[in-house]
């Protein structure tokens, strides 16, 4: 494993510059501590390492394809390649992570997995690992999140997970965090807490950020030259960070990031949390986040359940705070088109989430030299239902 550790990844005590850190109640330290005493060592150890590798190949499907994109190429006028995270078993990146944390968990000898989920992707994604090990899995969700999300619920439940609701608050994905925090304090030796993206407390973004970072290793090794652009999608920011990881030291190559503006980033309609965020705390970090003059956190809106969170991990906002990575972000309405778009010319139907960063290329200053890389984080046929009826409007 590589030994050298970028300036823009976390320090000893979890800190991306200014950001990070891990503020959590009293009760989780000793949870907090066993995980930071041993998550490096379980995932540099030959077993772990033979397991994981093995999963990513003969489970998930990788390597993911990096697909060079003719058409839209020719469209933008530039050099455009899709590394096609939509392929992996279960539609997206998100399982690169659940599959290295629940071996972690299993190393650690934990029997019950617990997550949050928003959307149900993480939920998902978590639930399909916990079957493939034989593992209990209780996930939590927003009243609200399990109203609107039926078919991920359904999904969930048929892969033996049990699916708890969330009454408290909005019943969306914060009030559902503070359900899973609750269980994890309730049940300290035998439960692990599976958390979806580069958020949360040290050493949860650092470790999530390396087990995505095989996204950026591939495609080092699938490219001759490096790229001028890699171009990814930020909810928590974690298919970013994979996409980014082995490019970090790269100055050269721009790193871009897109935010969901939702209605604009100037309405209250928006999940745009470095364009409208200032510095708070959530999750047990401290980073770029959504919230009032009170500090009470805002709910966030984006048509994307994947980009629908108030903050972002602070990995993120000190790349945007160095100015090491641009952030853009893309409204509701352009990722649409920016989907339509993608489908049309490639017969590619991506997810939402992913339409945002296809929603950068026209905001690119691109020359035919360029070489993009935009990270096609997850397939869209959960979306199909949005994009039925914007065919109907
Ligand atoms: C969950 C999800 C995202 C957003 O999460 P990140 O941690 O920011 O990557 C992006 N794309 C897809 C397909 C997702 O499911």
């Amino acid at each position: 494993m590589d030994k050298h550790r970028s300036k823009y990844l976390a320090n000893e005590d979890g800190y991306y510059g200014d950001f990070g850190g891990a503020f959590i109640p009293e009760l989780l330290q000793h949870n907090i501590d066993e995980l930071k005493a041993n998550w490096e060592q379980i995932i540099e150890s030959d077993s772990f390492q033979k397991e994981y590798v093995k999963l990513l190949k003969d489970y998930v499907g990788r390597p993911s394809p990096l697909y060079f994109s003719q058409r839209l190429s020719d469209k933008y006028n530039a050099q455009i390649y899709l590394k096609r995270e939509d392929l992996n078993h279960t539609g997206s990146h998100k399982v690169n992570n659940t599959i290295g944390q629940v071996l972690i968990a299993k190393q650690l000898g934990k029997s019950r997995i617990i997550a949050e989920t928003g959307a149900g992707q993480h939920g998902v994604a978590t639930a399909t690992i916990c079957a493939l090990m034989g593992l209990e899995c209780v996930v939590y969700m927003g009243a609200t999140d399990i109203a609107r999300q039926a078919p991920n619920v359904a999904r969930m439940k048929m892969l033996g997970a049990e699916v708890r609701a969330a009454e408290s608050g909005n019943k969306t994905l914060k009030d559902a965090t503070n359900e899973a925090i609750r269980d994890w304090i309730n049940h300290p030796t035998d439960t692990f807490y599976v958390i979806g993206s580069v958020v949360g407390p040290h050493p949860y973004p650092d470790m999530v950020a390396q087990l995505q970072s095989v996204i950026s290793k591939e495609i080092k090794e699938q490219m001759s030259q490096l790229p001028n652009y890699v171009v990814a999608c930020v909810g928590g920011g974690s298919n970013a960070a994979g996409a980014f990881y082995h490019f970090l030291d790269n100055e050269e190559v721009e790193l871009v990031a897109v935010e969901a503006a939702g209605m604009g980033v100037e309405t209250a309609e928006t999940a745009a949390s470095i364009a409208q965020g200032n510095v708070g705390f959530i999750h047990g970090s401290k980073t770029l986040l959504m919230q009032d003059e009170d500090g009470q956190i805002t709910e966030p809106y984006s048509i994307s359940a994947g980009l629908d969170y108030p903050g972002i991990g602070p990995l993120h906002a000190n790349l945007y705070t160095q100015k090491r990575a641009t952030v853009m972000n893309a409204t509701d309405e352009e990722a649409l088109q920016a989907a339509f778009e993608l489908t049309q010319l490639e017969g590619i139907i991506p997810a939402l989430e992913s339409a945002h960063a296809l929603a950068a290329l026209p905001k690119l200053a691109l020359k035919p030299t360029d070489v993009v890389v935009v990270n096609l984080s997850g397939r869209g046929d959960k979306d199909m239902e949005t994009y039925i009826a914007k065919m109907n409007s």
